[in-house]
């Protein structure tokens, strides 16, 4: 293997997919990175009190309770109250009651073993996988039971779900890290992550087309950092809304690069109020 900063995680792997030069500054040229903003701060506080919710539930005590609303209620009390993520917390205790009701009403036995994740926050890595060196290395937020007697990766976003093809490479990276280090017996073979910001969820068996993709991906990458070793055009620029976020826009971007940018930027702070066009009162 070449100049591949190890081991490989899912965050690189990630700002590699979005935009190869964006990961060459970041985790090769390691040019000094972003800085934690509001919202990272809010997605960490929300995963610790998720990854805490479990521990404080009575679970003798949820198993009395007659219908979905009061276990709502209940599991909405067992969260933090008055934080600035207090939305988030509404949906994650609707979502989780609904979870828990419908285990409820189908499962006769070892509810709570199928409710609470088998695993939390749990880090994976794999010296090898799909016959390709790594080492390999991911934290992530879960591992389920599911009633089939199979394990699923479960991935939560306190903001928006990422594009599907996206979001299935990733969690798809975690469980095959878990499988090639034989985490769990049977290995995992789902996937699937929840966001509480806009209540949307996914869910899905893994399929060889998915795993097929992901050592496809891993070896491209591979190959970008050989190619740079030889000098060769490496880790090209991939312009395009995600600049917004970038933390080297300030480096990489130039000349008529300028004028998309600001475009860009102005189309991040358009609403209704500021647009210039064709606002009708009513
Ligand atoms: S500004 Fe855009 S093109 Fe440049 S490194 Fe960042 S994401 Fe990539």
């Amino acid at each position: 293997m070449t100049d591949v900063p190890l081991p490989i995680r899912k965050s690189s792997l990630m700002m590699y997919r979005h935009c190869p030069h964006e990961y060459e500054y970041a985790y090769i040229k390691q040019f000094p990175g972003i800085e934690k903003d509001f919202a990272m701060e809010k997605g960490t506080e929300f995963h610790e009190t998720a990854a805490r919710f479990y521990g404080n539930i009575d679970f003798p005590f949820l198993e009395q309770l007659k219908n979905e609303q009061e276990v709502t209620v209940y599991l909405r009390n067992v969260l933090p109250k008055n934080t600035t993520f207090d939305v988030l917390l509404d949906n994650f205790a609707t979502f989780e009651a609904h979870r828990w009701w419908i285990l409820k009403t189908r499962v006769t036995t070892d509810r709570v073993k199928f409710f609470k994740p088998a695993y939390i926050e749990q880090e994976l890595y794999a010296k090898e996988m799909f016959g390709i060196k790594g080492p390999f290395g991911g934290r992530v937020d879960r591992i389920d039971n599911l009633t089939s007697g199979e394990f699923a990766v479960i991935d939560l976003k306190s903001g928006n779900l990422p594009r599907i093809v996206d979001f299935r490479a990733e969690l798809a990276f975690y469980a095959s890290i878990a499988n090639a280090q034989q985490f769990t017996n049977p290995p995992i073979a789902h996937i699937g992550g929840y966001s509480p910001k806009n209540n949307e969820w996914f869910f899905e068996r893994i399929s060889p087309h998915t795993t097929t993709a992901l050592k496809r991906f891993i070896l491209k990458f591979i190959d970008e950092h050989e190619k740079r070793t030889l000098g060769q055009p490496a880790f090209e620029r991939e312009i395009g809304i995600h600049c917004i976020y970038c933390a080297f826009a300030g480096d990489c971007l130039f000349g008529s690069d300028i004028q998309s940018w600001e475009r860009i930027q102005r189309s991040k702070y358009f609403t209704w109020d500021n647009h210039k066009g064709e606002k009708k009162d009513v």
